[in-house]
């Protein structure tokens, strides 16, 4: 029987596993797809296509293209318009789509956290909350802390920002996740850090600096998920399995 193409919307820990794992079974064939945004791209298949597709008329074209069979969508929670497209194009060519959605973090007693819906809203909250800030916020939304004069930015990012990017002031640590709890309490206290921006990434990779804050008494001020197309959804790689032997 010829196997089932699966498309997989990746650049998370998640969609690598769960290709690991779907690669073992020999009844699907599986294409990884990555954004290319980063220099370095994790490429850990060898069937890995790169860069967009052209918004949603570019996808649905390479679906039918491509003869895929099946869309999983397990691309970040803040990949917003990747999972909108995805959606969109999966309905209308009526191929069967999943996203794979990592729950959020949720908030502990021992957690000082603000919670606000957007990076202009953690900006606003940051004068007055703390002098040394630690911006984990990627590179794309940097200039949004730009205006802010009176505080300095400890911001990690994979790649640098780009040229054209204005900057906060402060210092650029270049680095891709996953970081340890111990490496993160060393981090806020050598530089100082008083409080922390963060988005509800969820997931274990990055929730090293949430369980250090939590332990350092500082605030976290969390950026919200942005909503999620609908669509038929799991939590985690073991259910998307499921959800896919059953297809
Ligand atoms: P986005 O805003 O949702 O997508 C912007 C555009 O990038 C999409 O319209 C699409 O271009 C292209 N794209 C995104 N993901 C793609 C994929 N897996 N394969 C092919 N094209 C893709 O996404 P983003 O927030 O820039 O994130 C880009 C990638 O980085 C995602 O794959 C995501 O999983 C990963 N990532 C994002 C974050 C984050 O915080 N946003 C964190 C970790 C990893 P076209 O319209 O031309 O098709």
């Amino acid at each position: 029987m010829k196997p089932k193409r699966i498309l997989i919307l990746g650049g998370t820990t998640e969609a690598r596993e769960l290709i690991t794992k779907i690669s073992l079974i020999p009844r699907f064939e599986v294409i990884n797809s990555l954004a290319g945004c980063t220099r370095r791209p994790v490429i850990m298949w060898e069937n890995t296509r790169l860069g967009g597709f052209g918004g949603i008329p570019g996808l649905k074209h390479y679906l039918e293209q491509q003869q895929i069979d099946i869309l999983v969508d397990a691309t970040h929670p803040f990949a917003a318009q990747i999972s909108e497209n995805a959606a969109i194009a999966a309905t209308q060519l009526r191929i069967p789509h999943l996203m794979l959605v990592r729950p959020v973090w949720e908030k502990t007693p021992e957690d000082q956290w603000i919670e606000v819906t957007s990076n202009q809203a953690a900006a606003m909250v940051l004068p007055g909350l703390a002098q040394r800030v630690f911006l984990t916020i990627g590179r794309q939304e940097l200039a949004t802390y730009a205006y802010i004069k009176d505080v300095w930015f400890l911001m990690r990012m994979i790649d640098p920002p780009l040229a054209s990017t204005a900057v906060p002031a402060g210092k650029l640590i270049l680095e891709r996740g996953p970081f340890t709890l111990k490496e993160e309490k060393a981090l806020l206290e050598t530089y100082a850090i008083g409080a922390i921006v963060s988005k509800n990434s969820g997931g274990e990779a990055t929730m090293g600096k949430i369980i250090a804050a939590r332990e350092a008494k500082i605030p976290v001020v969390m950026v919200q998920r942005p909503g999620i197309p609908q669509g038929e959804k799991v939590s985690d790689i073991g259910k998307a399995i499921s959800w896919l032997e059953s297809l």
